[in-house]
């Protein structure tokens, strides 16, 4: 492969390389490779070494090996079937001669002939003629190149169908040759000297194609580095660039917060009243807040979310309330309409997506302030109404931040963000929020996220250090710990049983299931054990059929349309289903306040968090709650594991402890932050995490704009992109 030099960059889209075409360009897609500094950035995830180079008659049997030689003979023949190309060729070194033997890839008589020198790596197989190398991987051996399969360490990289290790070798080094002295490195000097790592380009070489192990370590913890590095450098950049903005103030009314906590059905918990206190003197602020509230499902994050919302309304201020769902946004619409009702504010709902304007749009308004009542209008009207400052609080899904959706110019204006479950918001969509008009000085409203993820506190320094945290640790009284058992095969028909009986009582039940199927990449991991997979479907099948034939069955699964599985959850919610069988869609879902039984299957292969997540959809009534664990494993580490969430108090323990014992993908929801790998791996390494954010504030406080750093900054740009800070 040979590219023109001077119309590439690390930029240049993959498929302007010669030979990817479309079909290449898919595959690499599914790799995440889009670029060729993509390309570039894909790092092996092991290696293997055949640097040592065997005489041929020291090899043994069962064992891979690595030899050199040349070619005596090679031909390929049709097996006596005819099904299959059998290559075979004989290669001699000095000390003596093997035979090599490959199945179905005739080519190799076009590619290798008789005389030709090669390298061979394969492993040595013992037949009825002696020894010989089974499929081996080869490597032909020219004057001046370097070798790049064979006879030295060989990175093995994640793969997908039709992109194999050895294309990405050949292809990498191919280009890695052509971009040397052209990679621009982006670690400040004093960087790389103080931890003597070396050059980007040069580690780049290291890490793809090192000369030892610990050439290839070195380069990657230069890149661990660099990876945290940036991730710290544009979280308080956010920070920096939101302290120099300016949020209206808002007066704390205690009167009316008084009246509303009095109008409430049920006594606030403290932590309740603290979360909410510290968000109001925030709010009293000029510099906006930027709070991230985390609590537990059912800890009551939305009357907390509700005080400030209605301290701002009471000022003259504008609020949204912005859901990842519609389901959410409605539940949350007809939530927060309730709590407000007596107080006479117009509450409206934003859903659907632009161009449907037939899709719902309901305007509630309070006339008894009592009674909420609800009036449908159309969305020109609603959009109408909010620019003009009438609607006090908007609820609604991602459509809220469309450009269609203004906010009055004069007068008092947006004032609070309310987001739930979605963290990031940075200072660019606030600004675009509130449309911003030329160089005024307008302020940009203020931000409250809320999520139910449990983020260990050292993960959330790192990826949100550009929030402040509140903290709703205490679950409102009278709800009972839910009871939870490990259960073993065999006590399968006793859980069946007890399910029975609580159907018989009016009660309801979740089955979880691991996955719809198993997934490719982990069916390759690990074969074996995703063969027993309980697929949703034929557990729902084996339910309905042969255990509850006689009860109300029903399935949720991701692949189903949104439409259906809103109808499934809604029917069960409504009592009209007795046992639902589910993948881990449940996790983010409706309130089932009768369902009292959840079984979870294949408990050992969800993390800690997220089985604590799915037991959260159970116990939300006075009724005692029960989750069966169950497992097949035997694994004392799987029992420990699972003895955790037993014991543990809440989902913050149980996130350090997948954070320990799992590594920071197991974290629910880490996946789709757009952290890159080697960061991601080491989100949990306390040092390197403390390390780099030390560097990253010692940077900026002696060159806030990275004036000075013209690569690291434009580096930065792109990070700030996937982690969704603009
Ligand atoms: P989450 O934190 O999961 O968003 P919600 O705000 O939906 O929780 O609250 C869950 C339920 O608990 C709601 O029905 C709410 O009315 C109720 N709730 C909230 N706070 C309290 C409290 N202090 N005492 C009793 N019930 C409460
Ligand atoms: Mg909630």
């Amino acid at each position: 492969m040979e590219y023109s030099q001077a119309t590439m960059n690390l930029e240049t889209p993959i498929n302007q390389l010669k030979g990817v075409g479309p079909a290449f360009l898919k595959r690499l897609e599914r790799l995440g490779i889009r670029t060729i500094k993509d390309l570039f950035f894909h790092f092996p995830y092991r290696y293997e070494d055949f640097s040592d180079v065997r005489p041929i008659t020291e090899l043994s049997a069962q064992q891979s090996f690595c030899v050199q030689g040349k070619i005596l003979a090679i031909k390929t023949t049709r097996t006596w079937k005819k099904k299959m190309f059998l290559t075979e060729a004989v290669v001699e070194d000095k000390s003596g001669a093997i035979k090599a033997v490959w199945f179905n890839q005739p080519y190799l008589t076009k590619n290798l002939g008789k005389g030709d020198f090669i390298f061979l790596v394969g492993k040595v197989s013992r037949g009825k003629q002696g020894l010989y190398l089974s499929n081996p991987v080869y490597e032909k051996k020219l004057d001046d190149k370097a070798l790049t399969h064979t006879a030295r360490i060989v990175p093995i990289y994640p793969e997908t169908a039709g992109i194999s290790s050895r294309w990405l070798r050949y292809t990498l080094q191919s280009l890695l040759r052509q971009f040397k002295n052209n990679i621009p490195e982006v670690l400040p000097a004093d960087i790389l000297k103080e931890n003597n790592f070396p050059q980007r380009d040069q580690a780049l070489w290291q890490i793809h194609f090192p000369n030892s192990l610990k050439e290839a370590q070195q380069a990657k913890e230069r890149f661990s580095f660099e990876q945290l590095f940036l991730i710290e450098l544009a979280v308080l950049r956010e920070k920096l660039k939101l302290n120099k903005e300016k949020a209206p103030a808002i007066p704390i009314n205690v009167d009316v917060i008084k009246r509303f906590v009095d109008s409430l059905s049920f006594k606030l918990t403290d932590a309740q009243r603290k979360c909410a206190w510290q968000i109001l003197k925030d709010l009293e602020k000029k510099r906006p807040m930027s709070r991230l509230l985390e609590g537990d499902v059912g800890s009551g994050k939305t009357v907390v979310a509700v005080i400030p919302a209605l301290n701002a309304v009471k000022a003259g201020y504008q609020v949204v309330f912005m859901t990842p769902t519609e389901i959410l946004a409605k539940q949350h619409f007809r939530e927060v309409a309730k709590l407000l009702a007596p107080f006479k504010i117009k509450v409206a709902l934003l859903t659907g997506k632009e161009d449907k304007v037939t899709s719902q749009k309901i305007i509630h308004e309070t006339r008894d302030g009592l009674k909420p009542e609800v009036l449908e209008i159309s969305r020109r009207k609603l959009l109408e109404k909010t620019k003009q400052g009438e609607i006090a609080i908007i609820v609604g899904t991602h459509s809220l931040i469309q450009d269609k959706v203004k906010f009055p110019e004069q007068g008092q204006g947006l004032a609070l963000c309310i987001i739930d479950e979605q963290h990031r918001f940075g200072v660019e969509q606030r600004t675009k929020l509130i449309k911003r008009k030329g160089q005024s000085s307008r302020e940009i409203p203020h931000l409250l996220s809320m999520t139910a993820t449990p983020i260990p506190r050292t993960l959330a320094l790192t990826i949100y250090g550009d929030l402040d945290f509140a903290l709703l640790d205490e679950m409102p009284t009278g709800r009972k710990k839910i009871i939870t058992k490990i259960a073993l095969p065999k006590e399968r028909d006793k859980a069946y049983q007890f399910i029975r009986d609580q159907v018989v009582l009016g009660n309801q039940a979740f089955v979880i299931c691991p996955r719809i199927e198993a997934s490719k990449k982990k069916d390759r991991e690990k074969k074996s054990s995703w063969d027993e997979v309980k697929a949703v479907k034929e557990e729902y099948e084996k339910l309905s059929n042969n255990i509850f034939p006689d009860l109300r069955l029903a399935m949720v699964h991701g692949k189903m349309k949104t439409k259906e599985r809103n109808k499934v959850m809604l029917d069960f919610k409504n009592k009209k289903i007795d046992v639902l069988v589910a993948t881990s869609v449940v996790e983010v879902g409706v309130d089932i306040p009768g369902a009292t039984v959840m079984v979870i299957e294949g408990a050992e292969r969800f993390g800690l968090a997220q089985l604590h997540q799915f037991r959260g959809r159970i116990g939300r009534s006075n009724q005692q709650a029960y989750c069966f664990l169950f497992t097949d494993s035997n694994s004392q580490k799987t029992h420990q594991r699972l003895r955790a969430i037993i014991k543990a108090e809440d989902g913050f323990q149980l996130a350090q402890k997948d954070l320990e014992i799992r590594g920071p993908g197991s974290l629910y929801g880490l996946k789709q932050w757009g952290i890159p790998d080697l960061a991601m791996k080491n989100l949990g390494n306390l040092p390197l995490v403390e390390k780099t954010r030390e560097k990253a504030k010692e940077l900026l406080r002696e060159d806030s704009s990275l004036k000075d750093f013209p690569l690291l900054k434009k580096e930065l740009a792109g990070i700030s992109k996937s982690l969704h800070l603009e």
